[in-house]
């Protein structure tokens, strides 16, 4: 394996020039130095990256992060996560003083012809748990060691490793409150955080730009993301701060109001590794042990459990959990499809939760639950549509969470919520949105209807609404169905569901 071994009588041009082409100075190119690949992926930070401390270790890191078109276009980053993903290469290419290595194409061939240019001796990367992972890395790493080279692989995405958390007889939980107590809680504490390490980077002349990716939309569907959204590892770290000093001390009620903005607003920083959910548990640990943080960290806890179940049972996103929903009649409407996506469907928190998402990226997650709710129980559309729409519209679309969280809302997933519980937007909304400021942020065309009106307008009379001037049907829509009715018809059809299941075992 070639590293470099400089004496002094080395030829001096060579040395030279290897200082030259590795940032070295020339003095210290007598040492013995490896060079390493850090391949980022879902990392994209400096501090605690257990992959990238391997490779500075050893020696000199050649940063490469490689854009996957082919199998990007597979359930790999939508519009909104795209953007994210670009400003965020940005940021660490700034932080990596323009030495990120940027590449398109498939990963084995873009890594094996740099460590053969750059007489690579070692490569390190952190697990990805996506199904697509470890097939594609196992053939990378099979490639470098038949060329005699290392490879290093590490955690740096999760608490606890999903090989590790299986219940007693070796299979996975499908069930958290054990998954997370006896899982996790009760297994060995998560690593600390690692401090960033000083790195000699290089760079290779043929690297592309950010820019080249193309990741950014060619409409400006984007123009309010970067008031509400600061990508990179210095904004996740900005945002940890920030919810330290304002939203846990008051997490477990606050994060239930929508526009309290009582939560982390961590999960794009997290879906891209700027921050490891490492700093995160041991920044909220630390900070002020209480109930607050315990529910903080058991959200973190959803976080692995869907990972988990990404892992074990890689057809999540698009297969039901729970098998007996297969034959779930679900009834297909575009238009109400439509209505849905763009915030039309004349159910104000509904519409709010869905506008809030196509402006800024995000929605909070309890509006997520009852815009999930109405979509797969009021309109029974099948949950895969809405999954599409996220994965296209959130900035932290992750698939594993994403997957998990619709089929838990649908009923089919695990540890679901009970069929019959269907969320009402209109309780929902007087219960978590009592002044109404959310939905008049994001429905400003319901601004003046008074609090009695404003979560069920339809049910206010012709007098309130001219008003307020709201025209139903005109200037904001009637509902699209009778919530009340569409309830009853979902129920029908679970029960029909559970009349057709010729199994025993219970829905
Ligand atoms: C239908 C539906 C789809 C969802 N899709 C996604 C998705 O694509 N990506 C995503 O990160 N989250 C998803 N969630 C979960 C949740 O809504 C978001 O993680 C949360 O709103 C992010 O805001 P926050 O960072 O302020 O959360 P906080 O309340 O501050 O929580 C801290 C972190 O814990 C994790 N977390 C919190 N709640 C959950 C949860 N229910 N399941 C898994 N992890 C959780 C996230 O990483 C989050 O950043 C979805 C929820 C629903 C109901």
């Amino acid at each position: 394996m070639p590293s470099r071994v400089w004496k002094n009588k080395a030829d001096k041009t060579e040395r030279k020039e290897w200082a030259c082409k590795t940032n070295i100075p020339y003095k210290n190119s007598e040492a013995i130095l490896k060079i390493s690949i850090h391949w980022f992926r879902n990392d994209l930070r400096l501090t605690d990256n257990p992959a990238l401390i391997q490779a500075a270790e050893a020696g000199i890191v050649l940063p490469v992060f490689i854009w996957d078109a082919e199998c990007a276009a597979e359930l790999g980053p939508g519009g909104a996560s795209r953007w994210w993903l670009h400003h965020s290469l940005v940021q660490l290419n700034d932080s990596l003083g323009g030495a990120l290595n940027i590449y398109c194409g498939n990963p084995q061939d873009v890594l094996a012809t740099l460590a053969k240019e750059h007489a690579v001796d070692q490569v390190c990367w952190n697990h990805s748990y996506e199904p697509q992972s470890p097939q594609r890395d196992e053939a990378v790493a099979e490639e470098m060691r038949s060329s005699g080279r290392d490879v290093q692989t590490f955690n740096g995405s999760l608490l606890w490793d999903p090989e590790e958390v299986l219940k007693a007889d070796g299979t996975p939980y499908k069930v958290f409150t054990p998954f997370y107590k006896r899982g996790c809680l009760n297994a060995m504490p998560p690593r600390k955080p690692q401090k960033a390490q000083r790195v000699r980077y290089q760079k290779a002349s043929d690297s592309l730009s950010v820019d080249d990716l193309g990741l950014l939309p060619k409409i400006a569907w984007d123009a309010e993301f970067s008031n509400h959204w600061k990508p990179g590892e210095a904004g996740a770290l900005q945002a940890l701060r920030h919810f330290l000093a304002e939203g846990i001390g008051d997490y477990k009620d606050g994060r239930n109001f929508p526009a309290k903005k009582k939560t982390s607003r961590l999960s794009p920083h997290l879906h891209w590794g700027e921050i490891s959910v490492n700093q995160v548990w041991y920044a909220a640990r630390e900070f002020l042990p209480s109930e607050q943080v315990d529910v903080f960290c058991s959200e973190l806890g959803w976080r692995e459990f869907s990972a988990c179940l990404l892992f074990h049972f890689p057809n999540l996103p698009s297969e039901n959990l729970n098998r007996q929903f297969d034959a779930f009649p679900w009834e297909h409407n575009e238009a109400w499809l439509l209505a849905w996506q763009k915030g039309q469907t004349g159910i104000p928190l509904v519409d709010a939760g869905m506008r809030e998402l196509w402006r800024t990226g995000f929605m909070h997650n309890r509006v997520r639950m009852v815009a999930a709710s109405f979509l797969v129980k009021n309109l029974l559309i099948h949950w895969h549509h809405g999954a599409d729409w996220f994965r296209d519209t959130l900035v932290d679309a992750d698939l594993a969470n994403n997957s998990a969280s619709w089929q838990w809302v649908a009923g089919c997933g695990a540890d679901a919520a009970p069929y019959f519980r269907i969320f009402n937007p209109v309780t929902q909304g007087k219960k978590f949105d009592p002044a109404g400021e959310y939905i008049r942020t994001n429905v400003p065309e319901l601004g003046n209807l008074p609090n009695k009106y404003l979560f069920s307008p339809w049910e206010a009379p012709e007098a309130v609404l001219g008003e307020a001037g709201v025209e139903l049907g005109k200037t904001y829509p009637k509902p699209i169905v009778d919530l009340k009715e569409s309830r009853q018809h979902a129920l029908a059809a679970y029960a029909m569901l559970k009349a057709r299941d010729t199994s025993s075992e219970p829905c």
